[in-house]
């Protein structure tokens, strides 16, 4: 944490970058980090450049900053694990990349590494980093409100299993700087019509394999149908979580060149899976894609076997 310090206080100009189809965490952690450093050091020009989110549309929206700034600046890469999931790859032409995150290790491309696979969101690395040097650094109610959003989108609202008191303190300390938990329930509940009549036709339409892996096909024509944006049908892969025959569950959802699987355990280690198409991400919540809806079969077949193998063990 000494050097992340030191590399801000460094550089002069400094951009924040996120991942592809950013979430909370993500989010999250760019405001964060971008009130910390412009709050407590005024001086310095900050940047966030990526892509944004409707959902969490309420912290922020980056948008993509001019190629003139790269050169002479520091790139912070916040809640992405590997290089080519960072979804502005003009970071590369920063003069030096920190990366910053809470993913399982595959790939350290930053010249510098702040990662603790053990912390439930990206957002309580950077607390933590706050909450050490809090006599040189000043948090405002915005970035407060910025990283809680973060922890609280990525631990399920403080139910996951990654939670420990550490989570609870950073919250705490959160809360002490101004976080208005109505105001942040009110963005994250609130939903379209169209989203839940959506919800209607997951919980009436979702599929379940021989030993229990649940899923959603979630194809372009449904989400036309519904009228929805991508980000709402993806948000979507919750409303199966609590079949208590279903251990693994997982949303496939049609973009024009591929389709993106969200994956979600609360038993078996899933990134494994993952891993094999072509993704990754964490034990109990992953994300792969398939080339075509030709691999499914196939990818059903590997998650039914972990299901069973699960299942087995409990015997
Ligand atoms: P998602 O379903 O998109 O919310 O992703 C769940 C977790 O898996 C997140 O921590 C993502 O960073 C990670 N993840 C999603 N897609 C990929 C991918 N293609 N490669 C590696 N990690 C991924």
């Amino acid at each position: 944490m000494e050097k992340v310090l030191e590399l801000i206080k460094k550089y002069n100009r400094i951009i924040l970058f996120g991942h592809v189809r950013p979430d909370g965490d993500c989010i999250g952690s760019q405001y964060g980090m971008y009130y910390l450093i412009k709050d407590s050091f005024p001086k310095k020009e900050v940047y966030i450049s990526g892509e944004s989110s409707e959902y969490v549309g309420f912290i922020g929206k980056p948008s993509m900053v001019d190629d003139s700034l790269f050169k002479g600046s520091l790139a912070i890469c916040v809640d992405v694990a590997t290089n080519e999931r960072v979804s502005d790859q003009r970071f590369k032409n920063c003069d030096y990349v920190l990366k910053i995150d809470h993913h399982v290790v595959v790939d350290n491309f930053g010249d510098y590494n702040l990662v603790d696979e053990k912390a439930p969101a990206c957002c309580q690395i950077i607390v933590e980093f706050y909450q050490k040097y809090k006599d040189i650094l000043k948090m405002s109610k915005e970035c407060a409100t910025a990283l809680y959003v973060g922890i609280d989108t990525d631990t399920g609202r403080f139910k996951f299993d990654s939670v420990t008191s550490k989570t609870f303190n950073s919250a705490a300390l959160l809360l002490e700087k101004g976080v208005d938990l109505s105001y942040i329930d009110n963005h994250l509940s609130i939903e379209t019509l169209d989203t839940i009549k959506l919800r209607g036709y997951c919980l009436s339409n979702f599929q379940m394999s021989d030993n229990g892996f649940a899923y959603i096909k979630m194809t372009r024509e449904i989400i036309n149908r519904f009228g929805v944006s991508d980000e709402d049908a993806a948000s979507q892969v919750t409303s199966i979580s609590s079949i208590d025959t279903c251990p693994v569950w997982a949303m496939f959802i049609e973009y024009p060149t591929e389709i993106r699987i969200r994956l979600r355990s609360r038993g078996p280690v899933v990134n494994l899976l993952a891993e094999k198409y072509q993704g990754g991400g964490h034990p109990k919540a992953s994300g792969a894609h398939l080339d075509s809806w030709d691999q499914l079969d196939d990818f059903i077949k590997d998650a039914d076997k972990l299901v069973k193998e699960y299942k087995d063990s409990l015997k």
